[in-house]
């Protein structure tokens, strides 16, 4: 296997291994996961299962559930020409399979254990759209603007990895709509564009992290993208929003990649520390880490990502553990930490002992391999 196709299976099981992981932890506050691991939230550097829901070792929330939608859809396209809104179409098909049913192991008519608000609005108007017009549109979906969970940028990255040709615009439509099905707040869809465009300088390109997230920073600023945005939007003349609103949005995207890039934001010292800590801003003023305590918003979990991959004296284990120690939304921000890392330091960075409890390890390294099979 080459040291490419390690660093694209790095990234899809990276965030499969970080949500499994993170699972047993979901909804713990940094100081809870302090007082019950001592010393100083030392949490078990093992896929435990557990968690508020249960989980056996290994089984897949949320976050993984949805990235294998997006990843069959990849699969189920593959060569057959397809475009942006074809693919997300057949995306926001799987979503709706896993949302009502039948899915790998629950029955049709039983609902996913552990499901976001806007995840369940926006599947939920997809589903009335498909009622009223017999047609799947992921344009005529999403919880609205001010919906800004971390529920889209948790699936995104089958994108980065396998959308066909490689060109920046495709990428920005296809990562576009499949966020829209759910969330088509600006802010998540531009949080799923710079993750994309890192994931995809990482994984594929082979850059350095502080050049894959400079890439994502571009994406995110090039006037283009605003362009894509809307335009991919548009359905029977109707934007889908304000490019004025679109540029704010753009405006909180660009700080928050800023503020995982100040050299005093670590996931380690927030491990330490918890979420509240203040970093050294560029000014020299103090700024707080993380004042929502990555508990879903969005960008909390993007700037853990970030910061993340750009510590590079550290291991894709103990970055993850960190991130998860953080608390709050440990599986999710776990996800999206270890896609990252994942597509950084390629599949045999992370530990065996973890990705042989997957659930679907087998089945998203035999898809991965058949999509990269096609590039040689
Ligand atoms: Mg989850």
């Amino acid at each position: 296997m080459s040291t490419k196709e390690k660093r694209i299976l790095g990234a899809l099981l990276g965030v499969h291994a970080g949500d499994s992981f993170g699972a047993a932890h979901e909804f713990e506050t940094w100081q809870a996961i302090r007082a019950r691991f001592p010393p100083n939230g030392a949490i078990p550097r093992a896929v435990t299962g557990g968690g508020p829901f249960g989980w056996s070792p290994g089984h897949a929330t949320d976050d993984t559930d949805m990235t294998r939608a997006v990843l069959l859809a990849y699969k189920d396209c593959h060569s057959m020409g397809a475009d942006s809104l074809s693919v997300a179409r057949v995306a926001s098909k799987h979503m709706l399979q896993w949302f009502y049913g039948p899915w790998v192991d629950r029955p049709a008519g039983s609902w996913p254990a552990d499901i976001g608000g806007a995840t369940t609005s926006g599947l939920s108007l997809l589903a009335k759209t498909i009622e009223n017009s017999g047609q799947v549109d992921p344009r005529k979906a999403g919880a609205g603007h001010g919906s800004c969970g971390n529920g889209s940028l948790m699936r995104c990255i089958p994108t980065a990895l396998f959308s066909e040709g490689g060109d920046q615009q495709r990428l920005v439509e296809e990562t576009t709509l499949i966020s829209a099905v759910t969330h088509n707040d600006w802010r998540c869809i531009l949080a799923c564009i710079a993750y994309n465009a890192m994931v995809r300088a990482l994984a594929v390109d082979a850059a350095t992290p502080a050049a894959a997230v400079e890439a994502g920073l571009e994406a995110v600023t090039d006037p283009q993208t605003a362009n894509s945005i809307l335009s991919i939007l548009t359905v029977d003349g109707q934007r889908p929003g304000q490019m004025s609103t679109l540029r704010d949005a753009k405006d909180e995207v660009v700080a928050a990649i800023e503020k995982a890039r100040l050299p005093g934001f670590r996931v380690a010292v927030l491990a330490e520390e918890g979420p509240h800590v203040k970093i050294e801003g560029d000014d020299g003023a103090e700024v707080e880490a993380l004042p929502l305590e990555g508990r879903g918003f969005v960008l909390d979990s993007l700037i853990l990502a970030i910061a993340a991959v750009l510590d590079t004296t550290r291991s894709w284990e103990d970055l993850i553990v960190d991130v998860v120690r953080v608390g709050r939304d440990t599986d999710t921000n776990g996800a999206v930490a270890g896609g990252l890392v994942g597509a950084r330091d390629g599949i045999d960075a992370i530990p065996e002992s973890w990705l042989s409890t997957l659930q679907f390890r087998e089945e998203f390294t035999s898809i991965a391999n058949q999509l990269m099979g096609s590039e040689k």
